[in-house]
């Protein structure tokens, strides 16, 4: 039997893996020691767990274990990284470029910094929310000190050629920092062969628990520095100051591992599951329209907006299936998204967009149970749409003279 609500918004969150919160109860319950306690074995327990955490993450990343920084999350991290820079690297130059498309925890501390001197440049990005390794070379300047790209996208499922920007970087000297949150378990994040400096992680969105993550910060080819933002005990090698959240550095530790070892395998099941649905919807469906790159995109993304329905009636009509959407009234922050306008995406298709986020947990049945609610409140929409109507007539909408009244 089928459980509603089903849940198809894994781009905001997802569940722990029972496998992650198995290994984390330990430390909840008799293992609770504070990791900087030297003098005793339950400080040592507690050390140990998150040194061998600390290998698994680098593991995934390709990294050193002394290359990770254990944050609260990716919000921390991003700005831990581009703060960090700013302040440290402020002398050598005051330049920061990223992009309209990145999460708002990269772009208000961006506006943070300008509110302080420092340049930002907000690439503009194509219609499938894709920039490119060109554009970011032409709007490097020599004063500048930080380029900061996300790996893909949390709306529209975009991947960067986070490549070729990396070697543009590296060639450039500049510190390149990629917000890596909804790639990291789902597709290979090499931090050597994609030249990143400075990489952000967060373990909700890998099946790991809220309130943990880390910042990858390179050692060597270049030895990148950041300054902290909390002054404290000197943990983390200074870079993050504050008593580890061990159970949840052992969660997010083993979350890096199954995100590496079962990456292949999550891939192909939620590929097959998101191309079933996607099939399915513009099969049987007209006027529809896919947000995002049809190829360089996460696997568990799919994106759509449906012309010829009211937005906030289509999140009615679907009230059993958890999705975001893009119009202002679903947001935390009350706006509608960013990213689609910057994608150069209509008003209308904005407002009638829909993200399905698919994972590790999803099942078939909750697949094409959305597949075919989201077609009935569709099509239930539609019939009480004149324009819709008109359309079907073959009248273009161009071309009609609305009179005032
Ligand atoms: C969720 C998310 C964040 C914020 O991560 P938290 O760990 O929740 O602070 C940042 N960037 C992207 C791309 C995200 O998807």
């Amino acid at each position: 039997m089928l459980k509603l609500p089903i849940y198809l918004d894994n781009h905001a969150t997802t569940p722990v893996d029972p496998r992650v919160l198995d290994a984390m109860l330990p430390y909840f319950r008799e293992k609770f020691g504070n990791a900087a306690s030297r003098n005793h074995p339950f400080g040592w327990a507690a050390e140990e767990a998150v040194t061998i955490a600390r290998e698994q993450c680098a593991q995934l990343l390709n990294a050193d274990p002394k290359e990770i920084v254990f944050t609260s999350g990716s919000t921390e991290s991003n700005n831990l990284a581009i703060k960090g820079v700013a302040e440290l690297y402020r002398e050598k130059g005051k330049h920061i470029i990223t992009a309209a498309t990145e999460h708002k925890a990269v772009l208000d501390p961006c506006k943070h910094l300008e509110s302080l001197g420092f340049e930002v440049t907000y690439l503009p990005v194509d219609r499938y929310a894709r920039v490119s390794a060109e554009q970011v070379a032409a709007a490097m300047r020599p004063d500048t000190i930080l380029v900061s790209l996300m790996f893909a996208n949390n709306e529209v499922g975009t991947i960067h050629p986070i490549g070729e920007i990396g070697k543009i970087c590296k060639e450039r000297g500049v510190i390149f920092h990629t917000d890596a949150t909804q790639a990291c378990g789902k597709v290979p994040v090499d931090v050597q062969a994609l030249g990143i400096d400075l990489l952000s992680l967060s373990a909700h969105k890998m099946y790991g628990p809220k309130g943990v993550g880390l910042l990858y910060v390179r050692r060597k080819n270049p030895r990148v520095r950041i300054a902290p933002i909390f002054d404290g005990g000197g943990h983390e090698r200074g870079m993050r100051s504050g008593t580890l959240n061990v159970p949840g550095i052992v969660g997010l530790g083993k979350a890096c591992e199954l995100g590496r070892l079962e990456m292949q395998k999550d891939h192909d099941y939620v590929f097959g599951l998101r191309e079933r649905m996607r099939k399915r919807l513009f099969d049987e469906l007209d006027y529809i329209s896919l947000n995002g790159h049809p190829e360089y995109r996460l696997a568990g993304n799919l994106n759509v907006s449906f012309a010829y329905v009211e937005g906030e009636a289509m999140m009615m009509g679907i009230k059993d299936i958890a999705v975001s959407s893009g119009s202002a009234c679903t947001s935390a922050s009350l706006e509608p998204s960013h990213v689609l306008r910057a994608m150069g995406v209509g008003e209308d298709a904005v407002h009638t967009s829909i993200r399905f986020g698919l994972g590790r947990f999803t099942t078939q049945e909750e697949v094409d149970f959305a597949a075919e609610h989201t077609i009935a409140a569709v099509r239930r929409l539609r019939e009480l749409s004149p324009l819709y109507e008109m359309v079907k007539e073959g009248i273009d909408l161009a071309t009609v003279k609305w009179s005032p009244h």
